[in-house]
């Protein structure tokens, strides 16, 4: 099978089994781009309950979260882990978002309508400047909340394609998105839900020890080769 038929499969099989995904929850860009930092090593409910409390702070625009005192900032994001170390990567892509913007502080803007003029070929390796943003974070942005055709690809992604053979089990980043985004059509909306499929079949069957291959949509494709 080719490559590219074998992973839209893949994806057809996902689908049918879990239906739309409809991610990434958020009500504007500028919340989807707060949850891309927030999850970093922690379970999306804990993130939920960070977001509640810069809800009821009024502070999910840029402008309104830069002018939050840091301990203020810090006592939003504690149920998210890591709070201190999160609050700085908010904080650092808050300056950078004035830079972009040009001014002292980030527009009030959660549409980040501000971002919109950069080729994502220029503004990628700009978030990856960030401290604290990783190619994940920088293209989970940049897909979920910018809607630009940029698959993401995680610790889901490289077990289930070590598992099933298609890749080296220690393949890096860059070259594990290369084997999706170089022979997929270049979709936003396919990569948009090709991944949250890949994750939701990830915590539901493709767990570190003991995965679940025969109740798994994917179990029919264990062990074929791609030709
Ligand atoms: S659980 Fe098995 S069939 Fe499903 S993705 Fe993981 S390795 Fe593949």
């Amino acid at each position: 099978m080719q490559q590219a038929e074998m992973l839209l499969q893949y994806y057809a099989a996902m689908h049918r089994h879990f239906g739309p995904s409809h991610w990434w929850p958020g009500e504007t860009p500028f919340e989807v781009a707060v949850g891309a930092v927030l999850t970093q090593n922690t379970a999306w409910r804990n993130v939920e309950k960070a977001m509640g409390l810069l809800r009821q702070a009024n502070a999910l625009s840029p402008l309104v979260m830069h002018e939050l005192s840091l301990p203020e900032l810090e006592a939003c994001l504690l149920p998210s882990g890591f709070y201190r170390m999160k609050a700085q990567r908010l904080r650092a892509l808050l300056a950078f978002f004035a830079r972009v913007a040009g001014q002292a502080s980030p527009p009030n803007d959660p549409s980040l309508a501000f971002l919109r003029h950069l080729e994502t070929e220029t503004l990628r390796p700009m978030l990856l400047e960030i401290n604290g943003i990783g190619p994940e974070t920088a293209d989970c942005i940049l897909l979920y909340a910018l809607q630009r055709p940029v698959f993401v690809v995680d610790a889901y992604t490289r077990r289930m394609c070590s598992r099933h053979g298609v890749v080296p089990p220690k393949i890096n980043y860059h070259e594990l998105q290369a084997f999706f985004s170089d022979v997929l059509p270049q979709e936003t909306a396919l990569f948009n839900e090709y991944h949250a499929l890949i994750v939701r079949t990830g915590k539901e069957f493709c767990a570190k020890s003991k995965p679940r291959c025969k109740e798994c949509p994917l179990g029919g494709f264990l062990e074929r080769a791609v030709e």
